[in-house]
């Protein structure tokens, strides 16, 4: 197991990836270990208070120096507004790595099937990008949903990265607009033969507690569900 430390991380970098979905980058004063699919907890200070609050590396282990998360900000939220404002070279105290959903080495499904909701994206998005070239006689699905095109973060990245790697499909949908592509929430694109497939889903708890209730339905062992809840 990886051991937990506490370090301080410094806003390098501010980047609005959707109306309301941050990421932030941020330089850390010593090396930090993890593996692809963990969180760390981060202290948000607002004036006199202070909270602890949970979030999943987004980017991937392989990327040193920095770590990068992606961040929804929800109108009223202690740290959202913090997240909103802040400024580039604010300081941050963290701890970490925290968590049991990352990607399982010993797993021997051929088909790895991602399936996310909004910022449930971070932590896929790290195994994905460790694990499309580790693993190429795996197949990687990422089922992707959000409720526009613009909320769809590394939409781009995604397309690009199923051009080059043979054994990725990016199964992106929406739910309020019209467009060219899948649409609904990610519990209706649930098809196909799931008898050599591991499932990693994220997202807030309705989400992967009906997705999870559907794969079972399906006749997926749970043993090959993992999961991690936001709320
Ligand atoms: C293991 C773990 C990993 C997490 N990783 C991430 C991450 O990578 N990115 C991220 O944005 N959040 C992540 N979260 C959620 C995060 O910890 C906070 O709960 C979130 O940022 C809201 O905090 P807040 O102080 O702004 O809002 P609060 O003042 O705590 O309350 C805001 C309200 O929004 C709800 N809420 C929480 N998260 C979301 C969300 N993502 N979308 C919509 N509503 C939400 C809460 O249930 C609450 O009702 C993670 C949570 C856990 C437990």
């Amino acid at each position: 197991m990886v051991e937990i430390i506490e370090f301080k991380g410094t806003l390098v970098k501010k980047e609005r990836l959707a109306p309301d979905i941050v990421l932030l980058s941020f330089k850390l004063d010593e090396e930090f270990s993890f593996k692809a699919g963990q969180y760390v907890m981060v202290k948000v200070n607002d004036g006199d208070s202070s909270k602890l609050k949970a979030y999943s590396v987004f980017s991937p282990p392989s990327q040193k120096d920095t770590i990068d998360l992606c961040i929804k900000i929800i109108e009223g939220g202690f740290a959202s507004e913090v997240f909103d404002k802040v400024e580039e070279e604010t300081e941050f105290e963290m701890k970490g790595p925290f968590g049991r959903f990352f990607f399982d080495e010993n797993n021997t499904s051929t088909v790895q099937f991602f399936i996310c909701a909004g910022t449930g994206i971070a932590p896929l998005h790290s195994m994905l990008v460790e694990c499309l070239h580790k693993y190429p006689d795996k197949k990687f699905k990422l089922l992707f949903g959000a409720r526009t095109r613009k909320d769809l973060v590394y939409h781009e990245q995604f397309l690009e990265l199923e051009k080059s790697n043979d054994n990725f499909e990016y199964l992106p949908t929406i739910t309020r607009e019209e467009w060219d592509g899948r649409q609904g929430r990610v519990q209706q694109h649930l098809e196909g033969d799931f008898s050599d497939t591991t499932f990693y889903i994220c997202g807030l708890k309705e989400m992967v507690l009906t997705t999870k209730g559907l794969l079972i339905e399906k006749g997926v062992d749970p043993e090959n569900i993992k999961f991690e809840r936001y709320s």
